[in-house]
């Protein structure tokens, strides 16, 4: 036996119907109304001819209603997202088909707990959700309900596979594991906005930077504001979580009918067309410097990748690891560049940096650790400090972040954007907010993907390869937060709670980001979330 059947032949359903058909399974697409009918032949032409799979086509049936005494491998229900009319679709389809068969639904927004209630064999229903298109995106979220049997979940890992996707186990919670570990990216994006950290140009650029595909702005125009602010909504409303509250820009973006690239303006004006990209590297100066004397102040990673890359344009660089000496850095030093330990503020070595250095050396800070508001105050002469932000590696951050501070001299931004640019990575000025910009939204998305692990949603594993297949993220948060390190991301979002509210304060889990090795958990078996509270 080898036939799906799909109720609802709207966007998803003829997708998905594709997907299976193009895969070899017998497909009966159920869709009432006839000119949905009709978009979903054309639809699922399109995709066929697409794919080189013409015989994809003929494999699909299309009927207005359920046909009884049909064998299937599984149902997909993919109407409307109304929890009455799934609730009545999951009765008929429960009514048609033996207990053999598996009942899916593809709600991205509510619980398929909820939805199988007065199921009988309650042990086969479960939630595939696909992601759109179907066509495109590898990614399936195989939803475990309440009463969702193990063998059940097998069997649909199987077919899954089946249909050429990867799938992934989620527990049957709000936003399961994409929609919610994404919320931060969007939600913490436009807090920036708000608090005015930058344009929406520059945010975006400086998320490309980082690997995002796109910036989140671009994406919200692009998704519609409608859609991501009813997933927040959804979301908020059902986890009760205030870190989800929905923003004030993005609701007056909706109330004014800017929904993005559908409506001809969202954040972005698309009146003209799709505003170009300004993403090329800095051409940098030929040559190598030999006016400056430079001292890289830290150990390891960032330091010993600045310490590389300035090298090869300086003449004069030095990498000073000892901390304890560093009162021995002379007075020729023109830019010392403080990396740190990258978790604790530099205040007391900055001033003491400060009180020892002539006022014209230049002093580069890592504003995501330190509070550069509170170091003015302790300085003599803090226009010569220079607020950056890197999140890890420089490999990874094509553009980094430097503080447009008022107090900091032009000359010594200007000397800091020449800096950078020298080494090739490109620059965006912004205000002093605690995170800066990638500090807060990609620290906040590692922190969402630490939640839903300790919270036993999805394992680690499943969580790095939804968001990487169903977002596109170039690494996976929790990977990506053990790359920028668990210590790090916790100051950096302590900052933020502190200055935005606790709700956007580190998980207790957080630490288990720099957990290196088995024997540091003292388990057999190397579980980096083992031992971890699972209660806050
Ligand atoms: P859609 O409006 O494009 O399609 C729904 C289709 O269901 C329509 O063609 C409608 O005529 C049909 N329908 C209505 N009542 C029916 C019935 N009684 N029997 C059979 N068909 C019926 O919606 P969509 O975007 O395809 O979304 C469907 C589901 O997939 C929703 O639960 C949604 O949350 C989920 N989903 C959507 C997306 C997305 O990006 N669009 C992504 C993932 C999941």
């Amino acid at each position: 036996m080898s036939k799906i059947v799909v109720v609802g032949g709207g966007t998803m359903g003829a997708g998905i119907a594709f997907v299976a058909a193009a895969a070899g399974f017998d497909v009966d697409l159920i869709e009432p109304d006839a000119a949905a009918t009709d978009r979903a032949k054309q639809r699922i032409a399109k995709d066929a001819e697409r794919a080189k799979k013409p015989d994809a086509r003929a494999r699909v049936q299309f009927y207005a209603a359920l046909q009884t005494g049909v064998q299937a491998d599984v149902a997909i229900e993919a109407v409307p997202e109304r929890l009455e009319l799934k609730r009545e679709i999951f009765a008929r389809m429960a009514q048609t088909f033996d207990s053999q068969t598996l009942l899916a639904t593809n709600t991205s927004s509510l619980s398929v707990s909820e939805i199988a209630q007065d199921v009988p064999h309650p042990e086969r229903v479960l939630g595939l959700h696909f992601f759109n298109p179907p066509a495109a995106m590898k990614l399936v979220e195989i939803v475990r309900a309440d009463e969702t049997g193990d063998e059940v979940i097998e069997r649909a890992r199987a077919l899954v596979e089946r249909m050429g996707k990867t799938g992934v186990l989620t527990a049957d919670t709000p936003g399961f594991i994409v929609n919610r570990v994404a919320r931060p990216f969007y939600l913490q994006a436009m807090r920036a906005y708000e608090a005015g950290v930058a344009p929406i140009d520059d945010l975006d650029r400086l998320a490309r930077g980082a690997g995002f595909r796109m910036g989140p702005f671009e994406l919200m125009d692009l998704i519609g504001m409608d859609v991501n602010l009813a997933t927040t909504q959804s979301v908020y409303e059902r986890t009760g979580e205030d870190r989800f509250e929905p923003v004030e820009a993005q609701q007056q973006l909706v109330a004014e009918n800017r929904l993005g690239r559908k409506s001809g303006a969202g954040f972005y004006d698309y009146s003209q067309g799709v505003p170009a990209r300004d993403d090329a590297a800095p051409q940098p100066p030929a040559g190598v410097n030999h006016d400056e004397t430079l001292v890289v102040v830290g150990y390891a990673g960032l330091a010993v990748e600045m310490h590389d890359r300035l090298q090869q344009r300086y003449a004069n660089v030095t990498l000073w690891e000892d901390e304890e000496t560093l009162d021995e850095i002379g007075p020729e030093t023109t830019i010392v560049f403080d990396v740190g330990d990258g978790a604790n503020d530099r205040a007391d070595v900055i001033e003491a940096l400060d009180a020892q250095l002539p006022p014209e050396t230049v002093i580069f800070v890592d504003a995501y650790a330190t509070d550069m508001h509170a170091l003015a105050k302790r300085l003599s002469h803090f226009e010569r400090v220079v607020g950056y932000g890197i999140l890890s590696t420089l490999e990874h951050q094509r553009v980094v972040e430097i503080v447009d501070s008022d107090d900091t001299s032009d000359e010594s931004l200007e000397l800091a954007q020449d800096l950078f640019e020298t080494i090739g990575c490109g620059v965006a000025l912004v205000e002093d907010r605690a995170g800066l910009f990638l500090g807060r939204t990609v620290g906040s998305v590692v922190n969402e993907a630490v939640y839903v692990v300790q919270e036993e949603i999805a394992t680690p594993e499943d969580v790095d390869l939804a968001m990487r297949l169903g977002t596109n993220y170039p690494r996976g948060p929790i990977e990506w937060g053990q790359e920028i390190g668990g210590d790090r991301i916790a100051r950096i979002l302590r900052r933020l709670a502190a200055q935005d509210g606790e709700q956007f304060g580190p998980s207790r889990a957080l630490w288990v980001l720099d957990v290196q090795s088995p024997e540091d958990v003292q388990q057999n078996e190397y579980d980096p979330f083992a031992g971890v509270s699972r209660n806050e």
